[in-house]
């Protein structure tokens, strides 16, 4: 059956790379009817935070990948997490001992340091000698007794070869020879990472290991490990780095980089998994708009490139755009509504104005966090106070063109308001008459009214805006700054 994992190290915050390899995983497993498994990989004690974990299953779950065992699901392959699995990895290791497929190595780091300036001086790979490889069972009794400290290592054979087929980058070979016998256990009775991985696989039966391209070169090490295990090998795929719009690795210095930062800046999950998806994947077609259902319809591991896919955050922007604008119209005004209430835009009470402001700004923003400033920059036009102020009215008349004057005169006079008392039709009628009046239409009349209006020569529906405007100084909501 088919079992994939996601191991992260809870050493920090689950970045784009994570979140996209812990995607392909997730859809292959549910794309495949198999199990998707989230392991916490937190040997490296020191680095390793119950924080980082908090947030990591927090971001996977924003981004809605829901795993099916793991830490807070349980499961049968238990525990999840490394450290919590050590006696697993003693008893492995005894038995590899017991099978001679590992031996005690006594060297001391000084003869380790020595080896390796003996094989730089014969131009030889700074591989291990094989100092302890073939000791006797005198010698090492006789270290034993002395209490000389330990490491377990691993018997690499000394001459062929390995080769995988990875689902991405096909045919990939190693030579043994490059290898050297390498420690599987510390002497302080650390298992080492590569074993640790290689113990957790096999006992929880992960039919595809699905990881980022780095962990490429460990995969020889592991599989060795696993066939002196004598556990079946698992599937291989490695995915390519995801890189900066300049070709390196992509890091901090380009930007944001986790998805915690994203969430914070008003991305969606549904636009982030979205544009995680295409990094290094399509499904063959011009299409780019997938829900997580339709990835996981499409999904194909065969279809990933094995070359670096760019980041590039303001098509993550744009992708974001269109689906925040194919939510349901009532998850968006709750989402939009909640974030103006809770930055005190507006009060619980004014429930139907943000139902119209989000459908009037919805076109004009990307991210749930710009609608605040889409909303501040409607408001914030000081219309109302330069219309009715005494010191306001110079302002206007200064630059007195036809439109002003007559727009003033209708504010005067109580027309202008009683339209828009009316609602839309009020507006509309309004404007046509007073458009028949100046005998001007299109741009010619909307052009200035809309400066006069708004401040702006672009923005959303003028006559919606306004009534918005309108609406928003009756029940009292004013823009932050505009006071
Ligand atoms: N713990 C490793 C990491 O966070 C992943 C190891 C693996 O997938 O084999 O990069």
């Amino acid at each position: 059956s088919i079992r994939v994992r996601f191991a992260p190290s809870p050493t920090g915050n689950l970045h784009v790379g994570g979140a996209r390899t812990a995607l392909f995983n997730y859809l292959f497993a549910r794309s495949k009817g198999g199990k998707f498994v989230l392991r916490i990989e937190d040997t490296d004690l020191e680095r390793s935070t119950k924080e980082s974990e908090d947030a990591l299953l927090r971001d996977l779950s924003w981004l809605g990948l829901d795993w099916d065992e793991g830490p807070g699901v349980g499961g049968d392959y238990g525990p999840y997490r490394q450290s919590e699995r050590n006696s697993l990895y003693k008893q492995y290791a005894e038995k590899l001992l017991q099978s001679g497929h590992v031996y005690r190595c006594f060297c001391s780091n000084e003869e380790l340091e020595k080896m390796k300036e003996i094989a730089k001086l014969k131009q030889l790979p700074p591989v291990y000698s094989g100092r302890w490889a073939n000791a006797t069972e005198m010698e090492v009794q006789e270290e034993l007794e002395k209490g000389t400290p330990y490491t377990y290592r691993f018997r690499v054979p000394t001459t062929g070869s390995l080769t995988i087929h990875d689902l991405i980058r096909g045919e990939v070979s190693w030579n043994y020879d490059t290898l050297g016998d390498f420690v599987i256990m510390r002497s302080n009775g650390q298992p080492v990472y590569n074993f640790c991985v290689t113990v957790d696989d096999a006992t929880m039966a992960i039919s595809h290991v699905i990881r980022a391209e780095e962990h490429l070169p460990n995969t020889l090490r592991q599989a060795l490990i696993y066939k002196a295990l004598g556990f079946p090998m698992p599937r291989f795929a490695h995915v390519s780095l995801i890189l900066a719009p300049d070709r390196s690795k992509l890091s901090k210095r380009h930007g944001a980089t986790s998805v915690g930062q994203f969430k914070e800046m008003g991305f969606l999950p549904q636009g982030m998994v979205n544009y995680l998806a295409l990094l290094g994947w399509g499904d063959g077609t011009e299409n780019e708009f997938f829900t997580l259902d339709q990835l996981v319809d499409k999904f194909k591991i065969e279809r990933v490139n094995k070359s670096g896919a760019i980041f590039d955050s303001a098509k993550l922007r744009w992708m974001n755009g269109q689906h925040l604008r194919s939510l349901p119209s009532e998850e968006l005004t709750k989402l939009i509504g909640e974030r103006w209430k809770s930055t005190g835009m507006v009060t619980e009470s004014e429930g139907s104005f943000i139902e119209e402001a989000v459908q009037l700004l919805k076109d004009g923003i990307d991210l749930i966090t710009d609608a605040d400033n889409a909303l501040s920059s409607l408001l914030s036009y000081p219309l109302y106070s330069t219309l009715s102020s005494p010191e306001g009215k110079p302002v206007l008349e200064d630059k007195l063109s036809e439109v002003a004057a007559n727009l003033l005169a209708a504010y005067d006079s109580g027309d202008f308001n009683s339209a828009l008392e009316e609602g839309s039709a009020g507006w509309q009628k309004w404007v046509k008459s007073f458009g028949k009046s100046l005998k001007r239409k299109g741009k010619s009349l909307f052009m200035p009214l809309r400066v006069l209006l708004t401040g702006k020569l672009h923005g959303p529906d003028m006559g919606a805006g306004l009534l918005l405007i309108y609406k928003a100084g009756k029940c009292g909501v004013v823009a932050p700054g505009s006071g």
